[in-house]
């Protein structure tokens, strides 16, 4: 980071510029940056190029070293087979700040990638804070720092926005400034070779002059720092995000139903729900939120009053209320006596309150007044179709100083073509948006209202239990010597070892052990053959339930054919004996885990058995996740009922599933060699629960 100030200042806010590779040459790219920088920067420009003596006016340097005053950010066009020179003589010369617009990097092949590699180690060797490589460049308004070569410069506001495509800044830009939509800081990220989101969402939640960040991402580098430094941003900074395209899936051949049910898709969302993240599927909803956030403040309720004067777009709002986390208010007894003293006859007072078509300026006057003052309305949708006695500049002004009276948010539908434009203006003067439909105007105010349910969120550490870390590492460590990477029920210990309920067990190489262990146990038991190369036991007649004692020899026999039948040269560790579970009174789950390679451990809870596949009916959280997040899992499945008792039947124990999945969380975050990890099924009873199967793969390399 930036010595002098800390956080990117040196970034954002330099006063004297260096563009190495500037030129006069038309066309070019370090032209475009110099125009840019010319023409509105309000510190110095200082272009450096040994062939030039001066550039568009300006004195031009042979190099960084030579320039004599204190130089904070360097822009760096040169081609790609000197970058790293030059961004090595900006570390030299003391230039902490660098963009690199320079392409040919990680983006285009292998002498790109080890290019790219090397300039990462430069910029560690000198403590860079280096934006790029291929990026479109950085601005910042306050100053009229416009260090891209894009055609056009932002306007100034409090949106600071980040994005993985150069080509989406410009088209945006072009955008937001006929929509009058202002920006602090503009980044455009390029490879992120070295600086990523996760460094400029810390870097922004600290200005207060960013009042929300914004991004456009098609991946994150480092899923769980993100998610650490957007949670603390998100207390005061609403942080918005697109994020587009399919990552890859890791490296690993799933063959996990975790794996399958919780690929990166799952991560993503998953790990910025986690993050706080307001993640949105498109551009529109993108600017939609990002400018009622920066332009209305945070509701005290999630009571939206409507207020109209054309019944139709009044019942289309009240829809999409229906659609979102607001609810219709009811107004007070008060309320109700002035509006009924106010509005003509035929006009509805109960929310949404329609003043009727003749409406004039006045009477929606009152009719949004008193719908502000009474208390238990929380914010406001204000529709207006175009009526003879409705000026909608005049308008747009009542509705900005009612707004600004009360401090509740007011999003506003008036609609039309041409006669709304002027109106539009004089709304965002006051900070608020308008739209042509209503369900837009909700879905706005829903942001803020999840905004606010993000802000006050309450973040618990995740609890440590006292686990036997130990045996675990010695139950891997095993598998590892016996050259196996993928296990199964031979692992059971490690679920024990972490205090996840485990049926009785064990593990019979022969016939009369075999015979031995189910006297032990009480009652009938459950035979399993145990094999790394079986993945689906079942599939292959492999588990036996209800074994009588006297037929536990004949099924060891039985099940190790079956398997020899099935694969002959298959690796069998032997036959599992194991105790009965009731599974009439319980209900069968699944907890398990996938490692993402963005996210880390990307924990799973669902129904199980067989038709988990079926059913997709699961949950999923990035590990380690606090008891309430473990809670949310379970009660957020759309079955979740059958777990509280449906038909008769007795409520499975919740507490004990929330443990067990706190409990997997510990031991996959402990263990990062834990690949992918089922416990299928978790079977969940009216008193506790029993993992009465788990498989897992490891990656040996990291034992
Ligand atoms: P796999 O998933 O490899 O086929 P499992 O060990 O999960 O093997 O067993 C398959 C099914 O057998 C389980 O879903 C469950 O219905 C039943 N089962 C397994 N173990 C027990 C047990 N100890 N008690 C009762 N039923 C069991
Ligand atoms: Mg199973």
């Amino acid at each position: 980071m930036d010595e002098n100030t800390g956080g990117l200042d040196g970034l954002f806010a330099p006063e004297r510029v260096a563009v190495v590779g500037a030129t006069e040459t038309e066309g070019s790219i370090g032209r475009a940056i110099t125009g840019n920088l010319v023409a509105d920067f309000a510190g110095e420009t200082v272009p450096v190029n040994p062939k030039y003596d001066e550039v568009l006016g300006l004195d031009c340097y042979p190099d960084v070293a030579s320039i004599s005053d204190d130089v904070r950010l360097a822009v760096v066009v040169v081609p790609p087979s000197i970058a790293v020179d030059a961004i090595r003589d900006c570390g030299e010369a003391g230039i902490r700040n660098v963009v690199v617009i320079t392409a040919g990097f990680g983006e285009t092949g292998s002498e790109g990638a080890s290019r790219e590699r090397e300039l990462t180690e430069v910029a560690a060797e000198y403590d860079l804070n280096l934006v790029g490589p291929n990026s479109l460049g950085v601005m910042s308004t306050p100053s009229g720092l416009n260090a891209t070569f894009g055609p056009e410069n932002a306007l100034p506001g409090s949106i600071s926005f980040m994005s993985q495509s150069g080509a989406f800044i410009t088209a945006v830009l072009d955008w937001a400034n006929d929509e009058g939509i202002g920006f602090k800081d503009v980044v455009s990220l390029g490879n992120k070779a070295v600086l990523d989101e996760t460094d400029f969402v810390e870097a922004w939640s600290d200005d207060p002059d960013t009042d929300v960040i914004l991004g456009y991402l098609e991946g994150i580098e480092d899923g769980g720092a993100f998610i650490e430094s957007a949670r603390e941003a998100t207390t005061d900074t609403p942080i918005v995000m697109v994020k587009s395209g399919r990552t890859e899936a890791g490296a690993q051949a799933v063959s996990s139903h975790t794996g399958t049910l919780a690929g990166s898709e799952q991560a993503y969302e998953a790990g910025l729900e986690q993050a706080g993240v307001l993640r949105v599927e498109n551009v529109q909803e993108l600017f939609d939120f990002a400018q009622i956030l920066a332009g209305q403040p945070i509701p005290d309720s999630e009571e939206v009053a409507i207020v109209t004067n054309a019944g139709g777009p009044g019942v289309m709002t009240t829809d999409a209320v229906g659609d979102s986390s607001l609810s219709l208010a009811s107004f007070s007894e008060d309320t109700l006596a002035e509006l009924s003293e106010a509005m003509p006859e035929e006009a509805n007072i109960y929310n949404p309150i329609d003043a009727i078509g003749d409406a004039d300026i006045d009477r929606f006057e009152q009719a949004l007044d008193i719908a502000l003052a009474d208390e238990n309305v929380g914010c406001a949708v204000v529709l207006s179709a175009p009526t003879a006695v409705i000026d909608f500049d005049d308008l747009a002004e009542v509705i900005g100083e009612r707004q600004a009276e009360y401090g509740k948010p007011v999003a506003s539908v008036l609609m039309g073509g041409e006669r709304t434009e002027s109106a539009k203006m004089v709304l965002r003067e006051h900070g608020i948006p308008n739209y042509f439909d209503p369900a837009r105007a909700v879905r706005s105010l829903d942001s803020l209202v999840r905004y606010r349910e993000i802000r006050e969120r309450e973040y618990e550490a995740p609890e440590s239990f006292d686990v036997d870390r130990e045996r675990a590492r010695e139950i891997l460590a095993r598998a590892d010597e016996r050259g196996d990477n993928r296990l199964g029920v031979e692992a059971m210990g490690l679920l024990d070892a972490y205090g996840i309920p485990t049926p009785e067990g064990e593990i019979a190489e022969r016939p009369e052990d075999a015979v031995s262990a189910a006297r032990d146990i009480e009652g009938e038991v459950v035979m399993k053959i145990v094999s790394p190369d079986i993945l689906h036991k079942s599939d292959i007649g492999g588990v036996r339930v209800g074994v009588p004692d006297e037929d536990v020899a004949d099924t060891f026999e039985d099940l190790v054919t079956r398997a020899r039948n099935y694969q002959p040269d298959a690796e069998i560790l032997g036959v599992q004996v194991q105790e009965m579970v009731d599974l009439d009174s319980g209900t069968e789950t699944i907890i398990g885990m996938n490692r993402d390679p963005q996210f880390g451990p990307l924990l799973l809870f669902g129904l199980g058995g067989i038709f988990v596949e079926v059913l997709e009916d699961t949950e999923t959280r990035v590990a380690p996740v606090s008891e309430r997040e473990a809670t949310e899992m379970v009660d957020g499945i759309r079955s979740a009922p059958l777990l509280r008792g449906a038909r008769g039947r007795d409520p499975a124990d919740r507490e004990a599933i929330v443990e067990s999945l706190q409990r997997l969380s510990q031991l996959v975050t402990d263990f990062p060699a834990i690949l992918e990890l089922d416990v299928n099924p978790l079977v969940a009873g009216p008193d506790g629960v029993q993992a009465v199967d788990v498989r897992l793969t490891v990656d040996r390399d990291e034992l």
